[in-house]
């Protein structure tokens, strides 16, 4: 199977999470889609955020449009792909925030503050933006979820020791 045929396997989440407690995706309920028109959306991204008139898109008008950027042939394996753009990072936090858990000897996250929680979110932001932008992809395209942390571990294995 070619790299774009490939449907890559949504990564599990111990601790962030983009789901209510009912697994629903959350929702902007006052904004519409610029493209489809549709209210109530899943936010997609801005297109023109720089400029005067920044259009809001919903997720399933991003993803068109990301697999038509990217030459993917279903919306399908377009989606699977461009969750990895943030379900990554998500995942780089999630394990950062089990080594600072693990170091204090506590199990979830309502036994840190919040001010701990915002500390951690920052740390994986900041190294996690270092990582260099091909590096990222190479990583964002592993099926396995054990083999991306496994890469994602060698940025982290001095952290909270
Ligand atoms: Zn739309």
């Amino acid at each position: 199977m070619k790299k774009k045929e490939i449907v890559l396997p949504q990564i599990k989440f111990k601790y962030s999470s983009l789901t209510d407690e009912n697994g629903e995706r959350l929702r902007y309920p006052d904004e519409t889609c610029y493209f489809c028109g549709k209210d109530n959306i899943i936010f997609g991204g801005i297109i023109d955020a720089h400029r005067k008139n920044p259009k809001i898109m919903c997720e399933n008008c991003a993803i068109k449009k990301f697999a038509k950027d990217n030459g993917y042939k279903t919306l399908k394996v377009a989606s699977a792909r461009r969750r990895r753009l943030f379900d990554v990072s998500y995942l780089f936090t999630d394990m950062i925030t089990e080594r600072y858990l693990k170091k204090h000897e506590k199990f979830n996250l309502d036994d840190i503050s919040e001010k701990e929680y915002n500390m951690i979110v920052q740390i994986a932001r900041d190294i996690f933006n270092a990582i260099d932008r091909n590096e990222k992809e190479r990583i964002e395209e592993i099926f396995d979820q054990k083999d991306i942390e496994k890469e994602l571990n060698f940025y982290i294995k001095d952290l909270f020791k």
